[in-house]
């Protein structure tokens, strides 16, 4: 099978300037949907209607090769549920926002994935990875919350010909982070691994609870109030009793909270009373017994909840809050001094209004 190509550079002034030896700028990227089993076929549908977005980049003549190898990490959770492990790591070059889980599942009739990692060459890599294990259509992309980790890498599934859904609050939250988001994760990967990395809108909203049906395959797509972030939606394999958590569940990577520390709380207390017996978090993993696998991070936000209240009490400032809050959890979780303090200032904020 051959696939499409395209090499994309940064656009940067400094390349202009006679004697400038830029550094690397360029990398090519895999454009999905011109799949075809000739050369000739796959550059004939690729120069008949190239995505819009290459007119509008500094990007090379597309050309179509070999289908290259996957090189992101499945493993199969379930019949038919695949599952990659992020790296537990900030995003960076090296690993090119691959720092968050991903899965798909697939149906009779087509494959639904859940997340896409930090960067549209991660999604890329999404893409070979179904190929290389199915060839049915990839018919939804869906994205458990808004967060940049979770979401770059959606527009390359897009254009294998996927629907992006989301929780109602998706759309908005989106468009009114792309901007932020992709400075600051553009920033922390660099190029050329974030070369052609945006953020898109959902194609569709879920408001409350959605069955969808993949072929002789049910998946639970559930809305839930704001915790982890004010757009989180889980995603529950009914033939295998798998939950696919997204962020709400946390392991070994030091939780994020970006929502509602109560929320949370209550959130997680409902997901361990439902009919899940597995779980895929957000990071780590990336599959764990369940609601076990969630005692962790339940115990964190205890701790998160009974400090903040404790530091309100004796009227610490937020400054001086912010250190002390949650810090017996400290020898628990990978990357907690870059996360615990800003849970603590999420928190102190939250709680001091009650
Ligand atoms: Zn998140």
């Amino acid at each position: 099978m051959f696939e499409a190509f395209v090499a994309i550079c940064l656009l940067a002034s400094g390349d202009a300037q006679a004697g400038t030896q830029a550094p690397q700028r360029c990398r090519t990227a895999l454009l999905p949907g011109y799949a075809s089993e000739s050369q000739a076929d796959c550059e004939a549908g690729v120069r008949a209607n190239p995505p819009a977005w290459l007119a509008r980049s500094s990007a090379g003549v597309p050309h179509c090769e070999p289908r290259p190898p996957a090189r992101l990490a499945f493993v199969e959770a379930a019949p038919g549920l695949f599952v990659h492990r992020g790296a537990i790591a900030e995003p960076d070059a090296a690993n090119a926002g691959d720092v968050s889980n991903i899965a798909f599942v697939i149906g009779e009739r087509s494959v639904a994935v859940i997340d896409s990692g930090g960067s549209r060459q991660v999604g890329e890599q999404v893409y070979l990875s179904i190929r290389a294990i199915s060839d049915l259509p990839i018919s939804h992309l869906i994205l458990t919350h808004m967060h940049p980790d979770h979401v770059f890498g959606a527009e390359p599934l897009r254009e294998a010909g996927a629907q992006i859904v989301g929780q109602l609050n998706l759309p908005r939250a989106l468009a009114d982070r792309a901007g932020s988001y992709e400075t600051s994760f553009g920033r922390l990967i660099g190029a050329p691994a974030f070369l052609g990395s945006r953020i898109i809108a959902p194609d569709r909203a879920v408001a409350t609870l959605e069955k969808m049906d993949l072929g002789s395959r049910v998946i639970e797509l559930e809305v839930w109030p704001t915790a982890h972030t004010a757009t989180d939606m889980t995603v529950l394999d009914l033939s295998s009793g798998v939950l696919i958590a997204g962020d709400l569940v946390f392991h070994e990577h030091a939780p994020a909270l970006d929502g509602s520390l109560k929320g949370w709380r209550s959130v997680l207390g409902d997901l361990g009373r439902g009919p899940a017996r597995r779980v895929v978090p957000g990071h780590g993993g990336p599959l764990l017994d369940w609601p076990q696998g969630g005692e962790p991070l339940g115990r964190y936000l205890g701790v998160l909840e009974t400090d903040t209240r404790a530091a309100l009490a004796a009227g610490l400032t937020l400054s001086a809050a912010a250190t002390v809050i949650g810090s017996a959890e400290a020898g628990h979780w990978q990357l907690f001094d870059l996360y615990n303090p800003r849970n603590a200032t999420v928190a102190y904020t939250e709680l001091e209004w009650e």
